[in-house]
């Protein structure tokens, strides 16, 4: 390898390998699939795929958990459900780095902590935006809610849709997974639960 990658800007943290390290990583498998790393299309290739993955994996550097107590809120004489559907997300599976598209929707029973809608979709994004498996997905953004907010019970569904699953291997085009971890009323509670589904658009024996 005879090109010189640019003067390295990474912060790199005890034992983190520099920018100009990984991007040499991104040129090795350039070469691994068979291509020329140094043709003219690639040249620009590896640093474009450090910085995307700056931004995929964003969520390192953010602790949902911190961030939630900062931003709850008290409120008095409000005790209904509060449901958040449809929040969309990217992740990337631990297995393939390959991305999982999906959506996510959030319930919960507020016991005097509350918290803005755009709070939430950042607990979610920030969850998102490092290697998961579905499942973790789904309990850490429900663990997160409890901790915080200490509500009467949390509901979260996630549907998502993997990559490695519809374009390599069995190629499952349309096939989506759907996980949930319901905690407190909305585990021991089956009314509360059925609300909480019907509200997010889903029957009560499908999740
Ligand atoms: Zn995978």
């Amino acid at each position: 390898m005879t090109r010189r990658p640019r003067a390295s800007t990474a912060k790199t943290k005890e034992g983190k390998p520099t920018r100009s390290e990984a991007e040499a990583a991104v040129r090795t498998l350039l070469e691994w699939i068979g291509d020329d790393p140094n043709r003219e299309g690639l040249l620009g290739t590896p640093g474009r795929v450090v910085r995307a993955y700056e931004d995929w994996f964003s969520g390192y550097k953010d602790d949902p958990l911190e961030f939630l107590r900062r931003t709850f809120r008290e409120v008095k004489g409000y005790d209904e459900m509060i449901v958040l559907r449809d929040i969309s997300f990217e992740s990337h599976c631990e297995h393939h780095m390959a991305p999982i598209i999906g959506r996510v929707h959030i319930g919960y029973l507020p016991d005097r902590k509350v918290v803005g809608i755009s709070k939430l979709a950042r607990v979610v994004e920030t969850f998102a935006r490092r290697l998961q498996v579905q499942e973790s997905l789904t309990a850490q953004i429900a663990n997160c809610i409890q901790n915080v907010l200490k509500p009467r019970g949390v509901g979260v569904v996630v549907e998502g849709v993997h990559q490695c699953m519809t374009t390599r291997g069995v190629r499952k085009h349309g096939v989506s997974m759907i996980t949930s971890q319901l905690l407190g009323h909305f585990r021991s509670d089956p009314r509360t639960r059925a609300e909480f589904l019907s509200m997010i658009g889903r029957a009560a024996d499908r999740a």
